[in-house]
């Protein structure tokens, strides 16, 4: 399907347009394997802002619908975004006993904020994303990731380098995303390090917990660098509090990974498994959800025995 030699070659971002057809793609050039997605419209409805740190892009897809491009990846789509986010944030959200204070590094799309919001027992959510441009623009294009969530007197959003924030609050935070786009740039290299690691670990509350977006799982086997966040979690937690999670999601057209880590366990931690209490949430929670159910919590935990494998191996390597 590609008519270049070496798609990976191309210029980041890359809209091509078929001059056979007239048809409109964008080519995410980064991932493993390079994507095509089929915009729709001409090229002046593909909306690009070159902000200070990155290239923002919003497009209609036919397939996925309107999807969020930065520097040539797309981070979410209109079609399947509640896959990605409500996988991220309700594991987490259910498996504290009563989360009150979160912190949302990055994410600056809103969907992680929109999902957190749900969960009553939140009275504080705070989200520091260093790119006001992804916040301003979602905010005013991509009405549907925020669902207004903004405007909720919980939420605190500001833009800022997350890790400066971390080193300068005294805050302590019952759960706390890591929402960041991949290491492929200086903006978000940082906090692909240990550092950032024990900032997250020293800013939690006893008990707390951090979620950090990984990698495509299928990335993992094929390239031994996508373990970077589970090899840096591990490092900061201790093995045994720590859990890897994926969900399927079509428009990345992988697996995406997750890393889940928690300070101080009581006795009963075990991610993959749901206690009585946490169970009873979901009957005020009921109506919430499009893909997370009890049932979908145990499915995200089931990783196939080879990626098990290897995630095994390389806690043995570090
Ligand atoms: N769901 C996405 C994915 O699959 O990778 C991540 C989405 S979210 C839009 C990623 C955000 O991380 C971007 O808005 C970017 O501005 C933000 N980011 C990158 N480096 C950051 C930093 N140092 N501090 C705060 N936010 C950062």
């Amino acid at each position: 399907m590609f008519p270049f030699d070496d798609p990976r070659a191309l210029p980041t971002p890359y809209v091509w347009q078929d001059e056979k057809s007239d048809t409109l793609y964008f080519i995410d050039t980064v991932g493993y394997d390079p994507c095509l997605y089929e915009i729709e419209g001409p090229i002046e409805k593909v909306y690009t802002i070159k902000s200070q740190y990155q290239t923002v892009q919003i497009f209609n897809t036919i397939r996925f619908g309107r999807a969020l491009a930065i520097d040539g990846t797309i981070q979410c789509a209109e079609k399947d975004e509640a896959r990605y986010h409500e996988a991220f944030v309700h594991p987490a959200m259910i498996l504290h006993m009563k989360p009150k204070n979160i912190l949302i590094c990055g994410g600056g799309d809103g969907a992680t904020l929109r999902e957190v919001l749900k969960h009553p027992s939140v009275e504080k959510a705070t989200l520091v994303d260093i790119d006001e441009e992804v916040i301003k623009v979602t905010q005013e294009r991509m009405t549907f990731l925020w669902a207004e969530s903004h405007h909720d007197p919980r939420a605190h959003v500001s833009a800022g380098d997350a890790f400066a924030f971390l080193k300068s609050t005294d805050e302590r935070f019952d759960v706390i995303f890591s929402d960041i786009t991949d290491p492929t740039d200086e903006v978000s290299l940082p906090l692909y390090s240990k550092n950032y690691f024990n900032l997250i670990r020293a800013r939690l509350a006893p008990g707390g917990i951090v979620v950090a977006q990984g990698a495509e799982i299928s990335e993992v086997w094929q390239n031994p660098g996508r373990l970077l966040i589970w090899k840096l979690i591990n490092s900061v937690f201790k093995t045994h509090r720590t859990a890897a999670y994926q969900t399927y999601v079509p428009s990345f057209r992988e697996e995406r990974s997750f890393c889940i880590a928690t300070t101080d366990p009581p006795s009963w931690f075990d991610a993959s498994h749901l206690p009585p209490w946490a169970l009873q949430k979901f009957d005020y929670l009921e109506g919430s959800f499009r893909f997370y159910s009890p049932e979908m919590h145990k499915a995200l935990f089931a990783l196939p025995p080879v990626v098990e494998k290897i995630y095994e191996r390389a806690l043995r390597s570090r």
